[in-house]
């Protein structure tokens, strides 16, 4: 069942998204070669307390740490080692953090250094089709809308759509109903309306969609070993219209970076 948020709840719910995006500002920088995923994970942890939160994955099915922090192939839920980081990496990094009984989940992948032309056209397509994504969720369109916007968006690209992972509904748990796949058909799924929150998140990998798991039981990598991006904001409706309660902003301003045009809803 869907569970609709009233406008207070909403409100609580943009404070727990907005300290994910704070979150995400603050690791930012820290983002270079020669960094200890490890470590920002630990810095993370003490950010989110600081701020009043909690780490919204740590323990959650017995996740280990408060990010996924998920280099290169891997497409999500990587955990963070002490391998440093290198000099054309990308790294995935997903924060959840749990505040005023709500959750906040989003994520933002970063390059590392330079990266190479097609890892820089992947990143910005993948955070294109979160935006395309986004326009769709309005009153009286349906969640196939949203899936088939970003499939649309990157398979005509050349990329690769991850099936098995999907984004969700948001709020007193992190994953609630509805499932939010990054694939689909228009006018099928759901229909959305005023007080959904959902988390919507594509996986977008630069050669096959096929994915494949690490032992540890946790890391999705690509099948063909070629990079992956993933991108994911929390989005409610509210007036009929998305609004985005997470913010890349704190990321943006951490790096001298602009929006880009796409972004403006
Ligand atoms: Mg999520
Ligand atoms: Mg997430």
């Amino acid at each position: 069942m869907i569970k609709y948020k009233s406008a207070e709840e909403i409100e609580l719910m943009r404070e727990s998204a907005q300290l994910v995006s704070k979150t995400l500002g603050m690791l930012a920088p820290l983002l270079v070669p020669g960094a200890i995923p490890l470590e920002l994970d630990k810095k993370a942890e003490e950010f989110i307390r600081d701020h009043g939160g909690i780490p919204g994955f740590l323990g959650m099915y017995d996740f280990p740490n408060t990010l996924c922090m998920s280099p290169n192939a891997q497409v999500v839920h990587g955990i963070p080692g002490k391998t440093p980081l290198q000099e054309g990496d990308i790294m995935s990094v997903d924060c959840g953090v749990l505040m005023n009984g709500f959750y906040g989940d989003h994520a933002y992948t970063f390059p590392i250094g330079d990266v190479d032309a097609d890892t820089a056209r992947l990143l910005e397509d993948t955070k294109a089709s979160l935006y395309a994504g986004i326009r769709e969720v309005k009153a009286g369109n349906r969640v196939g809308d949203i899936g088939a916007a970003i499939q649309e968006y990157t398979e005509s690209r050349g990329y690769g759509v991850v099936r098995e992972l999907v984004g969700h509904g948001l709020g007193k748990q992190m994953h609630e109903e509805p499932q939010v796949p990054n694939y689909g058909k228009r006018g099928r799924g759901k229909k959305i309306q005023e007080g959904l929150v959902i988390a919507i998140e594509p996986m977008i990998n630069l050669g096959t969609q096929r994915i494949k798991q690490l032992p540890d039981g946790w890391t999705i990598l690509t099948a063909d070993g070629k990079n992956s991006a993933h991108f994911e904001h929390d989005v409610a409706v509210v007036n009929g219209q998305p609004e985005i309660l997470s913010t890349f902003q704190y990321i943006y301003d951490a790096l001298g970076m602009e929006p880009a045009e796409y972004e403006k809803l």
